[in-house]
Protein backbone atom coordinates (compact mmCIF):
# COMPACT_ATOMS: atom_id res chain seq x y z
CA UNK A 1 0.00 0.00 0.00
CA UNK A 2 1.21 3.81 -0.87
CA UNK A 3 2.40 5.47 2.39
CA UNK A 4 0.80 9.00 3.14
CA UNK A 5 2.19 11.33 5.34
CA UNK A 6 0.31 13.96 6.63
CA UNK A 7 1.06 16.52 9.32
CA UNK A 8 -1.21 18.42 11.59
CA UNK A 9 -0.09 21.52 12.89
CA UNK A 10 -1.17 23.17 16.32
CA UNK A 11 -3.65 24.89 14.86
CA UNK A 12 -5.37 22.55 13.24
CA UNK A 13 -5.48 20.42 16.35
CA UNK A 14 -6.41 22.79 18.48
CA UNK A 15 -9.39 21.71 20.18
CA UNK A 16 -11.72 18.77 20.75
CA UNK A 17 -13.60 19.74 17.68
CA UNK A 18 -10.68 20.19 15.13
CA UNK A 19 -9.29 17.12 16.63
CA UNK A 20 -12.56 15.25 15.82
CA UNK A 21 -12.32 17.13 12.31
CA UNK A 22 -8.58 15.64 12.09
CA UNK A 23 -9.67 12.11 13.11
CA UNK A 24 -11.65 12.30 9.86
CA UNK A 25 -9.63 13.22 7.47
CA UNK A 26 -7.35 10.63 8.35
CA UNK A 27 -9.49 8.02 8.59
CA UNK A 28 -10.88 8.76 5.42
CA UNK A 29 -7.27 8.87 3.44
CA UNK A 30 -6.91 5.41 5.34
CA UNK A 31 -10.47 3.83 3.77
CA UNK A 32 -9.38 5.62 0.38
CA UNK A 33 -6.10 3.20 0.78
CA UNK A 34 -2.83 4.46 2.41
CA UNK A 35 -0.72 3.67 4.69
CA UNK A 36 -1.33 6.72 6.64
CA UNK A 37 1.69 7.88 9.06
CA UNK A 38 0.38 10.90 10.96
CA UNK A 39 2.57 13.73 12.66
CA UNK A 40 1.38 16.25 14.98
CA UNK A 41 2.60 19.16 17.31
CA UNK A 42 1.11 20.22 20.49
CA UNK A 43 -1.96 22.10 20.59
CA UNK A 44 -2.74 25.60 20.14
CA UNK A 45 -0.15 27.70 22.17
CA UNK A 46 0.55 24.96 24.01
CA UNK A 47 4.68 24.81 23.02
CA UNK A 48 4.42 29.01 23.95
CA UNK A 49 2.64 28.29 27.38
CA UNK A 50 4.97 25.88 28.48
CA UNK A 51 7.93 27.79 27.52
CA UNK A 52 6.23 30.73 29.17
CA UNK A 53 5.94 28.74 32.45
CA UNK A 54 9.46 27.91 32.39
CA UNK A 55 10.87 31.15 32.32
CA UNK A 56 8.73 32.31 35.10
CA UNK A 57 10.99 29.93 36.87
CA UNK A 58 13.83 31.04 35.43
CA UNK A 59 15.01 33.39 32.75
CA UNK A 60 17.69 30.71 31.15
CA UNK A 61 16.38 27.18 31.99
CA UNK A 62 18.85 24.23 31.41
CA UNK A 63 17.57 23.35 27.40
CA UNK A 64 17.89 19.61 28.53
CA UNK A 65 14.83 20.82 31.12
CA UNK A 66 13.32 22.41 28.51
CA UNK A 67 13.20 19.82 25.61
CA UNK A 68 12.11 17.72 28.41
CA UNK A 69 9.09 20.03 29.14
CA UNK A 70 8.35 21.09 25.74
CA UNK A 71 8.10 17.49 24.25
CA UNK A 72 4.78 17.02 26.26
CA UNK A 73 2.74 18.85 24.13
CA UNK A 74 3.28 16.94 21.08
CA UNK A 75 2.79 13.89 23.69
CA UNK A 76 -0.40 14.95 24.69
CA UNK A 77 -1.55 15.54 21.24
CA UNK A 78 -0.71 12.11 20.06
CA UNK A 79 -2.68 10.49 22.35
CA UNK A 80 -5.86 12.80 21.86
CA UNK A 81 -5.80 12.07 18.30
CA UNK A 82 -5.59 8.32 18.57
CA UNK A 83 -8.30 8.38 20.94
CA UNK A 84 -10.64 10.07 18.58
CA UNK A 85 -9.27 7.99 15.65
CA UNK A 86 -10.13 4.78 17.30
CA UNK A 87 -13.84 6.33 18.66
CA UNK A 88 -14.49 6.13 14.40
CA UNK A 89 -13.30 2.56 15.07
CA UNK A 90 -10.43 2.27 13.04
CA UNK A 91 -7.33 0.83 14.28
CA UNK A 92 -4.72 3.17 15.51
CA UNK A 93 -1.44 3.28 17.68
CA UNK A 94 0.39 6.12 18.67
CA UNK A 95 4.22 6.61 19.08
CA UNK A 96 6.63 9.71 20.84
CA UNK A 97 9.18 10.12 18.41
CA UNK A 98 11.80 7.38 20.27
CA UNK A 99 9.41 5.15 19.47
CA UNK A 100 9.13 6.32 16.07
CA UNK A 101 12.70 5.93 15.72
CA UNK A 102 13.92 9.92 15.48
CA UNK A 103 17.26 9.33 16.93
CA UNK A 104 18.73 12.67 17.13
CA UNK A 105 22.10 14.10 18.71
CA UNK A 106 21.92 15.98 21.85
CA UNK A 107 22.35 19.83 21.22
CA UNK A 108 19.19 20.14 23.24
CA UNK A 109 16.30 22.27 21.59
CA UNK A 110 17.86 22.73 18.24
CA UNK A 111 18.52 18.68 17.46
CA UNK A 112 19.67 17.03 14.09
CA UNK A 113 17.93 13.66 12.78
CA UNK A 114 20.68 11.46 12.98
CA UNK A 115 19.14 8.48 12.07
CA UNK A 116 15.06 7.60 11.50
CA UNK A 117 14.49 4.33 12.35
CA UNK A 118 10.85 2.83 10.68
CA UNK A 119 10.84 -1.27 12.24
CA UNK A 120 7.96 -0.11 14.60
CA UNK A 121 6.29 1.78 12.55
CA UNK A 122 6.18 -0.25 9.83
CA UNK A 123 5.46 -3.42 11.68
CA UNK A 124 2.11 -1.12 13.49
CA UNK A 125 1.17 -0.26 9.83
CA UNK A 126 1.61 -4.27 8.25
CA UNK A 127 -0.48 -4.45 11.43
CA UNK A 128 -2.93 -2.51 9.79
CA UNK A 129 -3.37 0.47 12.02
CA UNK A 130 -2.46 4.24 11.56
CA UNK A 131 0.32 5.32 13.35
CA UNK A 132 0.22 8.60 15.16
CA UNK A 133 3.45 10.20 15.76
CA UNK A 134 4.47 13.15 18.11
CA UNK A 135 6.11 15.78 15.95
CA UNK A 136 9.23 17.93 17.49
CA UNK A 137 10.57 15.10 19.02
CA UNK A 138 13.58 13.09 19.06
CA UNK A 139 15.56 10.96 21.12
CA UNK A 140 19.91 10.24 21.70
CA UNK A 141 21.00 7.58 21.38
CA UNK A 142 23.76 7.48 18.80
CA UNK A 143 27.14 8.90 19.52
CA UNK A 144 28.55 6.40 21.92
CA UNK A 145 25.81 7.52 24.32
CA UNK A 146 22.51 5.42 24.96
CA UNK A 147 21.24 8.14 27.48
CA UNK A 148 18.03 8.30 25.73
CA UNK A 149 17.11 11.79 26.49
CA UNK A 150 14.22 13.53 25.05
CA UNK A 151 15.31 15.95 22.62
CA UNK A 152 13.42 18.88 20.22
CA UNK A 153 14.39 19.79 16.97
CA UNK A 154 13.84 23.21 16.99
CA UNK A 155 10.33 25.64 17.04
CA UNK A 156 8.55 24.71 13.99
CA UNK A 157 10.62 21.17 14.34
CA UNK A 158 7.35 18.90 13.44
CA UNK A 159 7.65 19.54 9.83
CA UNK A 160 10.88 18.16 9.90
CA UNK A 161 9.37 14.84 11.47
CA UNK A 162 7.17 14.79 9.20
CA UNK A 163 9.37 14.95 6.07
CA UNK A 164 12.13 13.19 7.83
CA UNK A 165 9.59 10.02 7.99
CA UNK A 166 8.33 10.57 4.71
CA UNK A 167 11.67 10.02 3.17
CA UNK A 168 12.22 7.06 5.57
CA UNK A 169 8.99 5.62 4.36
CA UNK A 170 9.14 6.54 0.80
CA UNK A 171 6.04 7.99 1.48
CA UNK A 172 4.18 9.14 -1.70
CA UNK A 173 3.29 12.64 -0.11
CA UNK A 174 3.95 14.18 2.75
CA UNK A 175 0.98 16.51 3.68
CA UNK A 176 1.43 19.42 5.43
CA UNK A 177 -2.19 20.96 6.71
CA UNK A 178 -1.78 24.37 8.60
CA UNK A 179 -4.35 26.90 8.78
CA UNK A 180 -3.90 28.47 5.69
CA UNK A 181 -4.82 26.93 2.42
CA UNK A 182 -1.08 27.08 0.82
CA UNK A 183 1.65 29.26 -0.31
CA UNK A 184 0.73 32.66 -1.40
CA UNK A 185 2.43 35.35 -3.81
CA UNK A 186 2.26 37.51 -0.85
CA UNK A 187 0.88 38.01 2.82
CA UNK A 188 -2.79 38.33 2.10
CA UNK A 189 -3.54 40.11 5.44
CA UNK A 190 -1.19 42.62 3.28
CA UNK A 191 -2.11 42.24 -0.19
CA UNK A 192 -5.26 41.25 -0.72
CA UNK A 193 -4.95 40.63 -4.41
CA UNK A 194 -2.31 37.73 -3.39
CA UNK A 195 -2.87 34.09 -4.98
CA UNK A 196 -2.29 31.27 -3.82
CA UNK A 197 0.66 29.31 -5.55
CA UNK A 198 -0.31 25.57 -7.67
CA UNK A 199 3.31 24.62 -7.38
CA UNK A 200 6.72 26.03 -6.16
CA UNK A 201 10.34 24.75 -6.01
CA UNK A 202 11.76 23.43 -3.08
CA UNK A 203 14.40 26.23 -3.95
CA UNK A 204 11.89 29.23 -4.42
CA UNK A 205 10.38 27.48 -0.89
CA UNK A 206 13.33 27.61 0.71
CA UNK A 207 13.96 31.15 0.16
CA UNK A 208 10.75 32.27 0.92
CA UNK A 209 10.31 29.89 3.75
CA UNK A 210 14.13 31.68 4.78
CA UNK A 211 12.86 34.89 4.15
CA UNK A 212 10.11 35.12 6.69
CA UNK A 213 7.01 32.81 5.19
CA UNK A 214 6.12 30.51 8.35
CA UNK A 215 4.18 27.79 6.16
CA UNK A 216 6.76 25.80 6.63
CA UNK A 217 9.91 24.96 8.53
CA UNK A 218 12.70 26.13 6.45
CA UNK A 219 14.95 23.34 7.49
CA UNK A 220 12.04 21.18 6.77
CA UNK A 221 11.87 22.65 2.83
CA UNK A 222 15.96 21.54 2.51
CA UNK A 223 15.21 17.91 3.78
CA UNK A 224 12.31 17.24 1.37
CA UNK A 225 14.65 18.52 -1.26
CA UNK A 226 17.79 15.90 -0.35
CA UNK A 227 15.16 13.31 -0.64
CA UNK A 228 12.72 14.46 -3.39
CA UNK A 229 9.49 14.41 -0.43
CA UNK A 230 6.69 16.11 -2.58
CA UNK A 231 4.88 18.32 0.02
CA UNK A 232 1.58 19.57 -0.23
CA UNK A 233 0.74 22.53 1.93
CA UNK A 234 -2.81 22.70 2.40
CA UNK A 235 -5.54 23.51 5.19
CA UNK A 236 -7.04 21.07 7.64
CA UNK A 237 -10.49 23.25 7.24
CA UNK A 238 -11.09 22.32 3.62
CA UNK A 239 -10.20 20.16 0.67
CA UNK A 240 -9.23 22.76 -1.62
CA UNK A 241 -5.66 21.46 -3.13
CA UNK A 242 -2.92 23.30 -2.40
CA UNK A 243 0.25 24.28 -2.76
CA UNK A 244 2.61 21.69 -4.35
CA UNK A 245 6.30 21.78 -3.30
CA UNK A 246 8.43 19.64 -5.39
CA UNK A 247 11.37 19.39 -7.89
CA UNK A 248 10.85 21.46 -10.55
CA UNK A 249 13.46 22.53 -13.74
CA UNK A 250 14.39 25.93 -15.17
CA UNK A 251 11.24 26.15 -17.33
CA UNK A 252 9.02 26.05 -13.83
CA UNK A 253 8.43 22.13 -14.71
CA UNK A 254 8.11 18.65 -13.63
CA UNK A 255 10.69 17.15 -14.18
CA UNK A 256 10.94 13.70 -15.50
CA UNK A 257 11.43 11.51 -12.32
CA UNK A 258 10.07 12.84 -9.27
CA UNK A 259 8.52 11.86 -5.95
CA UNK A 260 10.60 9.83 -3.14
CA UNK A 261 8.73 6.55 -4.35
CA UNK A 262 8.73 8.33 -7.99
CA UNK A 263 4.59 8.49 -8.00
CA UNK A 264 3.25 11.79 -7.85
CA UNK A 265 0.48 13.43 -9.54
CA UNK A 266 0.63 15.95 -11.80
CA UNK A 267 -1.75 19.17 -10.20
CA UNK A 268 -4.39 19.40 -11.84
CA UNK A 269 -3.70 21.10 -14.87
CA UNK A 270 -0.94 23.59 -13.61
CA UNK A 271 1.67 22.73 -15.89
CA UNK A 272 1.64 22.86 -19.73
CA UNK A 273 4.22 20.65 -20.76
CA UNK A 274 7.08 22.79 -21.95
CA UNK A 275 5.72 26.02 -21.44
CA UNK A 276 7.61 28.46 -20.22
CA UNK A 277 7.08 30.38 -17.01
CA UNK A 278 6.32 33.64 -17.75
CA UNK A 279 6.29 34.95 -14.13
CA UNK A 280 9.84 36.08 -13.19
CA UNK A 281 8.88 37.07 -9.85
CA UNK A 282 7.01 34.48 -8.21
CA UNK A 283 6.42 35.92 -4.18
CA UNK A 284 7.35 38.93 -1.95
CA UNK A 285 7.97 37.91 1.52
CA UNK A 286 8.55 39.86 4.23
CA UNK A 287 10.26 39.81 7.30
CA UNK A 288 9.62 42.18 10.45
CA UNK A 289 11.63 39.98 12.72
CA UNK A 290 14.74 41.72 12.06
CA UNK A 291 16.72 44.16 13.67
CA UNK A 292 20.22 46.04 12.90
CA UNK A 293 23.81 47.16 14.50
CA UNK A 294 26.03 49.40 12.59
CA UNK A 295 29.70 49.21 13.91
CA UNK A 296 30.70 52.67 13.84
CA UNK A 297 34.53 53.86 12.71
CA UNK A 298 36.19 50.90 13.05
CA UNK A 299 39.57 50.66 11.72
CA UNK A 300 39.74 49.28 8.10
CA UNK A 301 42.40 46.42 8.41
CA UNK A 302 42.39 42.82 7.67
CA UNK A 303 40.94 40.68 10.29
CA UNK A 304 38.21 42.97 11.69
CA UNK A 305 35.97 41.21 10.02
CA UNK A 306 36.60 37.77 11.13
CA UNK A 307 36.91 39.23 14.46
CA UNK A 308 33.71 40.53 15.06
CA UNK A 309 31.51 37.53 13.15
CA UNK A 310 33.69 35.07 15.02
CA UNK A 311 32.61 36.33 18.53
CA UNK A 312 29.11 35.87 17.18
CA UNK A 313 29.18 32.58 15.62
CA UNK A 314 30.92 31.63 19.04
CA UNK A 315 27.80 32.54 20.89
CA UNK A 316 25.75 30.90 17.94
CA UNK A 317 24.15 34.36 16.59
CA UNK A 318 22.99 34.27 12.78
CA UNK A 319 24.13 37.09 11.03
CA UNK A 320 22.15 37.55 8.03
CA UNK A 321 22.75 41.20 5.79
CA UNK A 322 26.46 42.37 6.04
CA UNK A 323 27.51 45.84 4.56
CA UNK A 324 31.29 47.54 4.81
CA UNK A 325 30.83 51.05 3.67
CA UNK A 326 34.47 52.55 2.20
CA UNK A 327 35.53 56.03 3.99
CA UNK A 328 38.65 58.08 2.91
CA UNK A 329 39.51 57.49 6.09
CA UNK A 330 41.45 54.45 7.95
CA UNK A 331 38.21 53.61 9.30
CA UNK A 332 34.70 51.97 8.08
CA UNK A 333 31.17 50.94 8.82
CA UNK A 334 30.39 47.65 9.67
CA UNK A 335 26.53 47.36 9.38
CA UNK A 336 25.02 43.96 9.83
CA UNK A 337 21.29 42.48 10.68
CA UNK A 338 20.06 39.68 12.65
CA UNK A 339 16.79 38.05 14.19
CA UNK A 340 15.20 40.62 16.48
CA UNK A 341 15.61 37.99 19.22
CA UNK A 342 19.36 37.87 19.02
CA UNK A 343 19.69 41.71 19.33
CA UNK A 344 20.35 42.39 22.93
CA UNK A 345 23.16 39.33 22.72
CA UNK A 346 24.54 40.16 19.64
CA UNK A 347 25.00 43.75 20.78
CA UNK A 348 26.29 42.84 23.86
CA UNK A 349 29.07 40.44 22.05
CA UNK A 350 29.92 43.15 19.51
CA UNK A 351 30.60 46.06 21.93
CA UNK A 352 33.27 43.97 23.92
CA UNK A 353 34.51 42.75 20.23
CA UNK A 354 34.42 47.09 18.86
CA UNK A 355 35.98 47.83 22.42
CA UNK A 356 38.80 45.66 21.35
CA UNK A 357 38.98 46.82 18.12
CA UNK A 358 39.14 50.18 19.08
CA UNK A 359 35.91 51.12 16.91
CA UNK A 360 34.05 54.58 18.17
CA UNK A 361 30.26 52.91 18.70
CA UNK A 362 27.44 50.36 18.41
CA UNK A 363 24.39 51.32 17.56
CA UNK A 364 21.53 48.97 17.42
CA UNK A 365 18.18 49.41 15.16
CA UNK A 366 15.05 47.83 15.80
CA UNK A 367 12.73 49.89 13.41
CA UNK A 368 13.96 47.93 10.52
CA UNK A 369 12.09 45.04 8.56
CA UNK A 370 12.64 43.21 5.32
CA UNK A 371 11.34 42.67 2.27
CA UNK A 372 12.16 40.44 -0.39
CA UNK A 373 11.50 38.79 -3.95
CA UNK A 374 11.70 35.58 -4.76
CA UNK A 375 11.89 33.83 -8.36
CA UNK A 376 13.70 31.41 -9.98
CA UNK A 377 13.08 33.21 -13.37
CA UNK A 378 15.30 35.78 -11.95
CA UNK A 379 18.35 33.82 -13.32
CA UNK A 380 17.29 34.75 -17.15
CA UNK A 381 15.71 38.34 -16.52
CA UNK A 382 18.54 41.13 -15.92
CA UNK A 383 16.68 44.23 -14.46
CA UNK A 384 14.51 42.51 -11.78
CA UNK A 385 16.96 44.01 -9.25
CA UNK A 386 17.09 47.01 -10.92
CA UNK A 387 12.80 47.48 -11.21
CA UNK A 388 12.78 46.31 -7.46
CA UNK A 389 15.02 49.42 -6.55
CA UNK A 390 12.91 51.42 -8.90
CA UNK A 391 9.73 50.28 -7.07
CA UNK A 392 10.52 51.52 -4.06
CA UNK A 393 11.57 54.54 -4.30
CA UNK A 394 8.85 56.01 -6.65
CA UNK A 395 7.47 55.08 -3.19
CA UNK A 396 9.71 56.93 -1.28
CA UNK A 397 10.86 54.36 0.62
CA UNK A 398 14.68 54.18 1.11
CA UNK A 399 16.52 51.22 0.84
CA UNK A 400 19.18 51.02 3.94
CA UNK A 401 20.55 47.07 2.77
CA UNK A 402 20.52 45.22 -0.23
CA UNK A 403 21.44 41.56 -0.33
CA UNK A 404 21.06 38.68 -3.10
CA UNK A 405 21.33 35.44 -4.25
CA UNK A 406 20.64 33.80 -7.82
CA UNK A 407 16.56 33.43 -6.97
CA UNK A 408 15.88 36.15 -4.66
CA UNK A 409 16.56 40.11 -3.85
CA UNK A 410 16.04 41.46 -0.65
CA UNK A 411 16.10 44.86 0.77
CA UNK A 412 16.56 46.43 4.70
CA UNK A 413 13.56 49.42 4.62
CA UNK A 414 12.49 50.88 7.64
CA UNK A 415 9.82 49.06 9.97
CA UNK A 416 6.90 51.71 8.92
CA UNK A 417 6.99 51.23 5.14
CA UNK A 418 7.00 47.43 4.94
CA UNK A 419 3.44 46.98 4.23
CA UNK A 420 3.83 49.85 1.68
CA UNK A 421 6.57 47.72 0.23
CA UNK A 422 5.29 44.41 -0.34
CA UNK A 423 2.05 46.19 -1.67
CA UNK A 424 3.57 48.22 -4.27
CA UNK A 425 6.08 45.25 -5.34
CA UNK A 426 3.76 42.59 -5.84
CA UNK A 427 1.55 45.08 -8.10
CA UNK A 428 4.49 45.81 -9.71
CA UNK A 429 5.68 41.80 -10.14
CA UNK A 430 2.42 40.06 -9.84
CA UNK A 431 -0.25 42.22 -10.51
CA UNK A 432 0.72 44.44 -13.54
CA UNK A 433 3.55 42.02 -15.03
CA UNK A 434 3.00 39.39 -17.77
CA UNK A 435 -0.23 37.41 -16.46
CA UNK A 436 -1.17 34.07 -16.63
CA UNK A 437 1.80 32.10 -16.54
CA UNK A 438 2.26 28.61 -16.44
CA UNK A 439 2.98 28.58 -13.52
CA UNK A 440 3.43 30.66 -10.39
CA UNK A 441 5.62 30.03 -7.45
CA UNK A 442 6.26 32.11 -4.06
CA UNK A 443 4.75 32.50 -0.64
CA UNK A 444 4.27 34.60 2.00
CA UNK A 445 4.61 35.75 5.20
CA UNK A 446 1.89 33.84 5.64
CA UNK A 447 1.90 34.12 10.03
CA UNK A 448 0.30 30.98 11.33
CA UNK A 449 0.33 29.06 14.82
CA UNK A 450 -0.07 26.02 12.94
CA UNK A 451 3.28 25.17 11.75
N1 LIG B 1 5.11 22.54 19.00
C1 LIG B 1 6.38 22.95 18.43
C2 LIG B 1 6.38 24.46 18.23
O1 LIG B 1 5.39 25.10 18.50
C3 LIG B 1 6.70 22.23 17.17
C4 LIG B 1 5.78 22.52 16.02
O2 LIG B 1 4.74 23.14 16.17
O3 LIG B 1 6.11 22.09 14.91
O4 LIG B 1 7.35 24.99 17.79
MG1 LIG C 1 3.42 24.89 16.94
Amino acid sequence: MPVLVQKYGGSSVANTERLRRVAARVVAARREGFDVVVVVSAQGDTTDDLIQKARELAPNPPRREMDMLLATGEQASIALLAIAIDALGEPVVSLTGAQGGIYTDNLYSKAKITRVSCDRIRRELAAGKIVIVAGFQGITVEQGSSDYDITTLGRGGSDTTAVALAAALQAQTCEIYTDVTGVFTADPRLVPAARKIPVISYGEMLEMASLGAVVLQPRAVELAAVWSVPIHVRSSFSDEPGTMVRELNAMGNQPVTTGCAGVVGSPEGVLSAGAEREMVVTGVTHDANVAKVVVVDVPDRPGVAARIFGALAKQRINVDMIVQTTKEKQETDLLFTVCRDDLARAGEVVRQVAHELGAREVLEDESVAKVSIVGAGMMMNPGVAAMMFETLAEQGINIQVISTSEIKVSCLVEASQVAQAVRSLHRRFLEEAGESPARTGGSVTVATQGT
